[in-house]
């Protein structure tokens, strides 16, 4: 049987050939963190003193892809188990002019290559064919502290790429570490700077954090150190009245297992829009900060209707089976209850409306939570009707009826529209 490298083998062999070919090679970057914690990283990075095309030469052009190639960085092309590996030539980055990429970048010394990195952790190299740790920037001192310290200055390294300051808050959530309290205070004094990271950077790095069950942890050190006021300025933390609703957004973020990213952003904001609602505000803020996001389509549609349907969770056990059959039948209700849940929980509200959505969920076949139409639009041309407005108020009506058990054959149906 052909064996089947495993991307770890696969990026391990990558190191020895680019080595048996005379040049340096290690894992590199957050890969080294992963397995100096014990961890499966998600993939492996190889960084090299070999050139691209120097890199392309040795697997092959047909075995390489040159993306990146302006930041050294090839992809040389793996089997399917073991996927691709990023081979980046060892760089130092120019300045940045702009606080969010370099200029340029130069080919040089694995050291000056850990100096460009942003957190100490982040910084180390390893050599997996002689089984070696290569750290220039005390990144193994901080591991085994459970510390995420900036490499080099930190004001000069968070000025330089303003993202960092996000990236600082998750690793020491997510590795449930402290922050480094020089790094924290270069944080917090440049905090409103992180406007200048496109919408898209942050939301990748939001979305990373939402989706690790450090979540809270997260938006609360993101708070601290004022970055969370700057990315979410809807959310007016400043005021009173807007505390208590904090504690409980945090606590039904913290209860949320394994959510969705949209299920968690709308666990995230549906606070600010019930104060909006409830204050005659803008309805639409939800859609408005999503959008700022750029998130897709399909993410706005998600978390906006997660939230407008939120306040009608807790009364359905009372209303109509045609109203919560409706709502059974849209493919994000389970996230739905997942987040009325949480919230009912955070605020100690009663769960009347959420136990009922999970058990008539579980009881209910498809079939009856969305029954075959017993009528449609031809039916009502053959009945004679002129296809207008009320078209779609009968078939409604009549939708109803059937959900409510009022009627179950195609006979009772074109009678009750005859009748409508
Ligand atoms: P993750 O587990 O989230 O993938 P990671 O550390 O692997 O964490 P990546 O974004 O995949 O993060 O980046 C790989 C490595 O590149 C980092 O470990 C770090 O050394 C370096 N790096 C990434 N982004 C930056 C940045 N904005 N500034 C400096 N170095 C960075
Ligand atoms: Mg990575």
């Amino acid at each position: 049987m052909a064996n089947q490298p495993t991307h770890r083998e696969f990026t391990l062999d990558v190191v020895r050939q680019l080595q048996d070919a005379g040049y340096i090679a290690y894992w590199a970057g957050g890969c080294v963190r992963d397995v100096l914690l014990g961890r499966e990283p998600k993939d492996y990075d190889v960084a090299t003193n070999a050139h691209p095309d120097q890199v392309r030469e040795l697997f092959g052009k047909r075995k390489t892809l040159e993306v990146g190639l302006s930041f050294g960085v090839v992809i040389v092309v793996g089997t399917k188990s073991a996927g691709n590996v990023e081979v980046a030539t060892f760089r130092t980055e120019g300045d940045y002019h702009d606080g969010r990429r370099p200029s340029h970048v130069a080919f040089c010394t694995p050291e000056a290559d850990a100096m460009r990195r942003d957190f100490t952790i982040n910084g180390m190299f390893y050599d997996p064919v002689h089984q070696q740790i290569h750290d220039f920037v005390e990144g193994q001192r901080d591991l085994g502290n459970g510390l995420i310290r900036a490499i080099g200055n930190p004001g000069d390294r968070m000025r330089e790429d303003k993202l960092r300051m996000l990236r600082g808050v998750r690793f020491t959530a997510s590795l449930e570490f402290q922050l480094d309290e020089a790094t924290a205070q270069a944080i917090r004094s440049m905090s409103s700077e992180i406007y200048v990271v496109s919408a898209e950077r942050i939301a990748q790095e939001l979305k990373k954090m939402l989706i690790d069950r450090h979540r809270a942890n997260a938006m609360s050190l993101a708070r601290e150190l004022n970055l969370f006021q700057e990315i979410l300025p809807e959310w007016k933390l400043g005021e009173p009245q807007y505390e208590d609703d904090w504690t409980n957004t945090l606590q039904a973020l913290h209860l949320l297992d394994e959510p969705s990213f949209e299920l968690a952003f709308a666990a995230l904001v549906q606070a600010v829009h019930r104060h909006n609602t409830a204050n005659g505000l803008e309805a639409e803020i939800v859609s408005a900060i999503v959008k700022r996001f750029r998130l897709s389509n399909r993410e706005h549609d998600r978390i906006v209707w997660l939230v407008a349907q939120l306040p009608t969770v807790e009364t359905l056990h009372q209303r109509q089976p045609s109203v919560w059959k409706r709502l059974m039948s849209h493919d994000g209700f389970a996230e739905l209850v997942a987040l009325a849940r949480v919230v009912a929980l955070a605020e100690e509200q009663p769960l009347d409306g959420v136990l009922f959505c999970e058990e008539m969920f579980k009881q209910l076949s498809p079939e009856q939570i969305a029954p075959a139409l017993l009528l449609t639009g031809d039916d009502l041309i053959q009945l004679g009707l002129q296809s207008g407005p009320d078209f779609k108020r009968i078939l409604e009506a009549v939708r109803d009826a059937q959900l409510n058990g009022e009627i179950s054959t195609a006979d009772e149906a074109r009678q009750l529209a005859l009748k409508l």
